[in-house]
């Protein structure tokens, strides 16, 4: 039985060890914190959007970036530092805004997002999760200017599945009654029925659990990865706080971190910590908070019902890797959301949260053998590491195993 080492125990790594175990694999996951599901993989938005997977890198959006630097609430803020990866992954985004490496990436990131939502379904059925917060409401994306609906109405596929539908105003309220305190000056909006949401921290914390159901299971080691030994050219060890781990293959899933373990291999890995912050307060009234899953799409905010409470996910901050809950950005979220849904949930009472997207320039996750022999990385994710970890996961247990991957890799979908 070949044994895999996982770095982390995050929502990617997690999955990951189901996938390899569930292939008749023996695994060991190694995860600096006591407890799984404690970095960005907290309390995220928790939307399962395989459909909305554009990446921001976009043409335009360079533009648009200098409108929201301006803006007191708006999604973007950013810090320069003395350090050559901020620069290094701000060129390399600047390079992917432009629209057909938006279009190539999209369609890969499209096929890693089916895979994920049937791998998804798979494990939750074979594993029973139950406790998790699953819903399927459907995500509403709402466009306030004109111009912008139009355009993204007009990159709905005439002739495709059916997934998203575009709707009116009017159709948005019917669809959506909580919408009524901020429906003016709304333009349209575009209904994908098929999203999802569930709760990301509940369901590492079920999945470690499951786990332990698999012979080849060898538990999780709390400890600190720190590098590797090579010998021959293959990685023979995880060095860590725990002492040496030997095993037949590694794999790095550590997030953010993962650049920082690739560093002492001496290669770079394209990651950069996007900061972003979550509000969850509990819901007031059924009738008054939103049952499907919102997307404000020029505000760059996200609100889902998770349980009983409203989760609202918003902000990308370009400034380095620090987690500081900062208070003028979370005076600015209540004021988006005392605006949005006045009435939808008890806002005194919010519970405020910061985490770190490990994102790449291009919004592709980073999957696949890493260039040193024995090590493999499933990293990267960004701002849909819930959505996409069950796909990744088989891409990686398939590539482990010496099969093709079951999604296309290459540019847009990157293998390091
Ligand atoms: C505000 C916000 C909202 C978001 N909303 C969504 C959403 O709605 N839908 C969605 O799909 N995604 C969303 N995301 C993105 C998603 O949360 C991340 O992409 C995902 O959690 C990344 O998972 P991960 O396992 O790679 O990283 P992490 O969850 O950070 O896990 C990495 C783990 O590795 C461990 N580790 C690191 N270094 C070491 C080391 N040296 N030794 C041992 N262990 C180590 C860490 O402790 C951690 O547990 C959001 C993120 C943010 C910040």
């Amino acid at each position: 039985m070949k044994h895999v080492v996982v770095v982390g125990g995050g929502v990617v790594g997690l999955t990951t060890a189901w996938f390899l175990l569930d292939a008749g694999m023996a695994v060991t996951v190694v995860e600096r914190h006591g407890r799984v599901g404690e970095g960005a993989s907290k309390a995220n938005g928790g939307q399962l959007s395989y459909r909305y997977v554009s990446p921001l890198a976009d043409e335009g959006v360079p533009m648009k970036a200098v409108r929201w630097l301006m803006d007191r609430d708006g999604p973007l803020r950013f810090r320069p530092e003395a350090d050559v990866r901020q620069w290094r992954w701000l060129l390399s985004f600047l390079g992917n805004c432009r629209a057909k490496v938006n279009r190539q990436t999209t369609e890969r990131l499209l096929a890693l997002g089916a895979l994920s939502r049937e791998s998804f379904g798979r494990l939750c059925d074979e594993a029973q999760l139950h406790d998790i917060a699953w819903r399927q409401p459907g995500k509403l994306v709402l466009y306030r200017d004109v111009e912008g609906f139009r355009r993204a109405t007009g990159k709905i596929d005439p002739s495709g599945d059916g997934h998203e539908h575009p709707m009116s105003r009017r159709q948005c309220l019917e669809l959506e009654p909580a919408l009524s305190d901020s429906a003016s000056g709304l333009a349209g909006g575009i209904f994908t029925p098929s999203e999802a949401v569930a709760d990301c921290h509940a369901f590492c914390t079920a999945l470690a659990a499951a786990l332990r159901s698999f012979a080849g299971f060898r538990g999780i080691v709390q400890a600190e990865a720190q590098g590797f030994d090579v010998e021959r050219g293959r990685v023979a060890a995880l060095r860590s706080s725990a002492g040496r781990l030997g095993a037949d293959e590694f794999v790095l899933a550590a997030g953010l971190q993962s650049r920082d373990l690739m560093q002492t291999l001496g290669r770079r890995l394209p990651i950069y910590p996007l900061k972003g912050y979550s509000l969850t307060a509990p819901v007031r009234a059924e009738h008054t908070a939103p049952s499907v899953s919102v997307t404000d799409f020029e505000r760059k905010v996200l609100y889902a019902r998770i349980g009983n409470s409203l989760r609202v996910a918003a902000m990308v901050d370009i400034v380095g890797e620090n987690l500081a809950i900062g208070a003028e950005r979370i005076a600015s979220l209540m004021r988006i959301v005392r605006a949005s849904f006045p009435r939808a949930a008890d806002w005194e009472q919010a519970v405020p949260w910061a985490g770190l997207r490990p994102a790449t320039p291009s919004g592709a996750p980073i999957l696949g053998p890493s260039g040193v022999d024995g090590l493999w990385l499933n990293a990267g994710h960004g701002a849909l590491g819930f959505t996409f970890s069950c796909g990744s996961a088989r891409v990686l247990t398939d590539l482990i195993r010496g099969r093709p991957s079951p999604v296309p890799l290459g540019r847009g979908l990157a293998v390091a």
